[in-house]
């Protein structure tokens, strides 16, 4: 399988690691790219939207022309994984005219949600999926509003939807590829790969 991480900015050598770690666990190859321009997200299985500031990579995504890619790439039911600012990115409505957003996920979001003087803080939440709780690290972090009917929450923190799942796409409001656990790129990537080959 071949595993392409977003890597105009943000925080690319941990989904990296996460998505080799998750590999490993599974016994599965796979072959990891970081993609910069044009012309490789068609030939990726899957793709990883890391964090980092979503008004900087929506707008080298559209730029760079590889905005179209990841859209073609959601149209074809691949997985895709988005944290953070991936998940602004993602969103249908980020609520700042300084994102440009891809709209693939049905959802509202609201960038720095959870405080700008608590830049960061980490909870362990319960995520459907998963049978124990998850090390969710939030770093100045959008919570979701306005959830399209489409939208499973998988999460939520004081209230608010913090992960989702729309088809073959999962965000959070976190980042899950700060911790060593990789369950998450397993439940967003792996596993909908295996369901598909079943
Ligand atoms: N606050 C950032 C944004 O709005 C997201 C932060 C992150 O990805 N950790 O783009």
């Amino acid at each position: 399988m071949r595993a392409g991480v977003i890597a105009v900015q943000g925080d690319v050598a941990e989904h990296v690691a996460a998505v080799e770690q998750a590999g490993e666990r599974l016994g599965q190859d796979v072959d990891v790219v970081e993609i910069r321009d044009a012309g490789v997200v068609p030939d990726c299985d899957v793709l990883l939207m890391p964090g980092g500031e979503s008004t900087t990579i929506s707008r080298t995504l559209q730029r760079e022309g590889i905005a179209p890619e990841i859209e073609a790439h959601a149209d074809a039911d691949k997985p895709i994984f988005a944290t953070c600012a991936g998940l602004i990115v993602c969103s249908r409505d980020p609520q700042d005219d300084r994102v440009q957003e891809l709209g693939l996920l049905d959802v509202a979001v609201e960038r720095n949600a959870f405080g700008r003087q608590k830049h960061s803080f980490e909870a362990a939440i319960d995520v459907t999926g998963l049978d124990e709780p998850f090390p969710a690290v939030f770093i100045r972090a959008p919570a979701i509003d306005d959830v399209g009917e489409d939208v499973e929450v998988l999460a939520t923190v004081q209230g608010r939807p913090v992960a989702v799942r729309q088809g073959a796409i999962v965000g959070t409001a976190f980042h899950p590829e700060l911790t060593d656990d990789a369950r998450l790129h397993d439940l967003a990537l792996f596993e909908p790969l295996a369901a598909a080959d079943a």
